[in-house]
């Protein structure tokens, strides 16, 4: 088992506190990305989605309730993940302009390396003048709107980075 710390970053234009709708931890938050199979090195052509709330109870390998079990198409090998909570921090306008990674969350994964993470929808976020912005939808890699309760300019995400850091 190898675990990958899921860590995203994007730019904020007078937003802060990106994080997932009903927070890091929310059973129904999706994370989607592709596997790379450890064995063959196929790469699934599709993201799979992941989510606390579906524990794979009836695999084969180990102990403990993965949050998906998949066969790979080619070398047919299963492999496994699970999803470790309580890592995740929202990301903050500072953090986004120091141009650092905050944590979303961490995988226990066999059989798969975890590639290109997929921004989806069900994030929020709130305004410079605590204006919060819900259900933002980053599926298009972008999002802009007018704070114009709290007389802000405009208020925009862009340009979002993710990657999979081996913690040991
Ligand atoms: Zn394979």
């Amino acid at each position: 088992m190898v675990k990958y710390l899921l860590k995203i970053t994007a730019v904020l234009e007078n937003l802060t506190n990106l994080q997932p709708q009903g927070g890091f931890d929310d059973f129904d938050f999706v994370y989607l990305f592709k596997l790379k199979c450890e064995w063959c090195g196929e790469v699934s052509q599709k993201e799979i989605g992941v989510t606390l709330n579906v524990t794979n109870i009836s695999h084969p390998i180990g102990k403990g309730k993965p949050n998906l079990a998949r066969k790979c198409k080619l070398c047919e090998r299963i492999g496994t993940i699970t999803m470790i909570p309580d890592r995740g921090q929202p990301l903050t306008l500072e953090t986004s302009e120091s141009e650092k990674y905050v944590p979303l969350m961490l995988f226990d994964v066999s059989g798969y390396e975890p590639v290109d993470y997929v921004f989806g929808p069900s994030w929020r976020a709130e305004s410079m003048k605590g204006t919060k912005f819900e259900n933002i939808d980053l599926s298009s890699g972008k999002f802009a709107e007018y704070d114009e309760k709290g007389k802000c300019p405009r208020v925009v995400i862009y340009d979002l980075r993710s990657t999979f850091d081996v913690v040991y």
